[in-house]
């Protein structure tokens, strides 16, 4: 389950500004914009895509279309072989950051994320289960207010894991986190989908993030947005691209096609 097979996507919006921004805005009121231009990918069960792209190039755009929040101007998602039409709560889980709901504890927060569990033991175990699994026993009856940044993010975390999606989207999961926080939730992440093998999409525009989480890295760009790159990724983890040279030169190339000379 989480096969995913995207066809000729096309998106355009139409651009609602009432004047022209400046000069340099090609677009006239009312025109069409075309955010994605024909995009074709398939990511395979289980593995972990990281899209990379520069800010405004359509990435989270093109999440959306994948979860079905929006429907495409032309071309197809396809989930397992089924159109995606609309938004699908029991396949597809959307990692939203600061998604938590202050009202709630770290315990009726990852609840949510199991409400599809019918036995009430069962459920218990479920919560129970993915609280600890991303360190935070103990921490059960805390309100988000009471957790620091990281930890609430871990807390998505095991709500998003609950749902047992086949397909897990995350569009810039660490922002915001502090540098360690970060490194953290990234191992978490790496060390979960090693365990649970779902397809997730992880929308990063951290270079390293995606060199060292992604069994598939994604480029995008252009405008309308475009497939830059479409690389499939066989080194074993923990990967590190100062030792390993192939990963070493992929980060290379990748910095040249997102437009930064970083040896600076
Ligand atoms: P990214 O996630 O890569 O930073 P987005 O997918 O959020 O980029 O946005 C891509 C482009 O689509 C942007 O130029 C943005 O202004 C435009 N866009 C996104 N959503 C809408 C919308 N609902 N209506 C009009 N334009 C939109
Ligand atoms: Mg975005």
């Amino acid at each position: 389950m989480g096969h995913i097979l995207i066809q000729d996507l096309c998106k355009s919006y139409r651009n609602r500004r009432i004047a022209r921004r400046g000069p340099r805005d090609p677009y006239q009121p009312g025109e069409i914009m075309w955010i994605l231009d024909n995009i074709n990918l398939e990511f395979h069960e289980g593995e972990m895509v990281c899209l990379l792209g520069p800010s405004g190039c359509g990435k989270s755009t093109l999440l959306r279309l994948i979860a079905g929040f929006d429907g495409a101007t032309s071309g197809e998602v396809t989930i397992d072989g089924k159109k995606v039409i609309g938004p699908s709560s029991n396949h597809i889980f959307v990692f939203q950051h600061s998604g938590l709901l202050p009202w709630m504890t770290v315990w009726q927060n990852v609840e949510l994320g199991v409400r599809n569990v019918e036995d009430a033991r069962a459920r218990r175990e479920k919560i129970q289960e993915n609280i600890d699994m991303v360190d935070l026993t103990d921490f059960e009856q805390h309100y988000p207010h009471q957790l620091s940044g990281g930890m609430k993010r871990r807390a998505e975390l095991a709500r998003a894991l609950a749902a047992n999606p086949d397909v897990l989207i995350m569009d810039e999961p660490f922002n915001g986190l502090d540098f360690l926080s970060h490194m953290k939730i990234r191992e978490e992440i790496v060390n979960m989908h090693e365990l649970l093998r779902k397809t997730t999409l992880v929308v990063t525009h951290d270079i390293d993030d995606a060199l060292l989480m992604g069994d598939r890295i994604v480029v995008m760009g252009g405008r309308p947005a475009q497939v830059k790159l479409n690389r499939q990724l066989d080194f074993p983890h923990p990967r590190d691209p100062k030792k390993n040279a192939a990963l070493g030169d992929l980060r290379d190339e990748l910095f040249l096609m997102l437009g930064v000379s970083y040896a600076v």
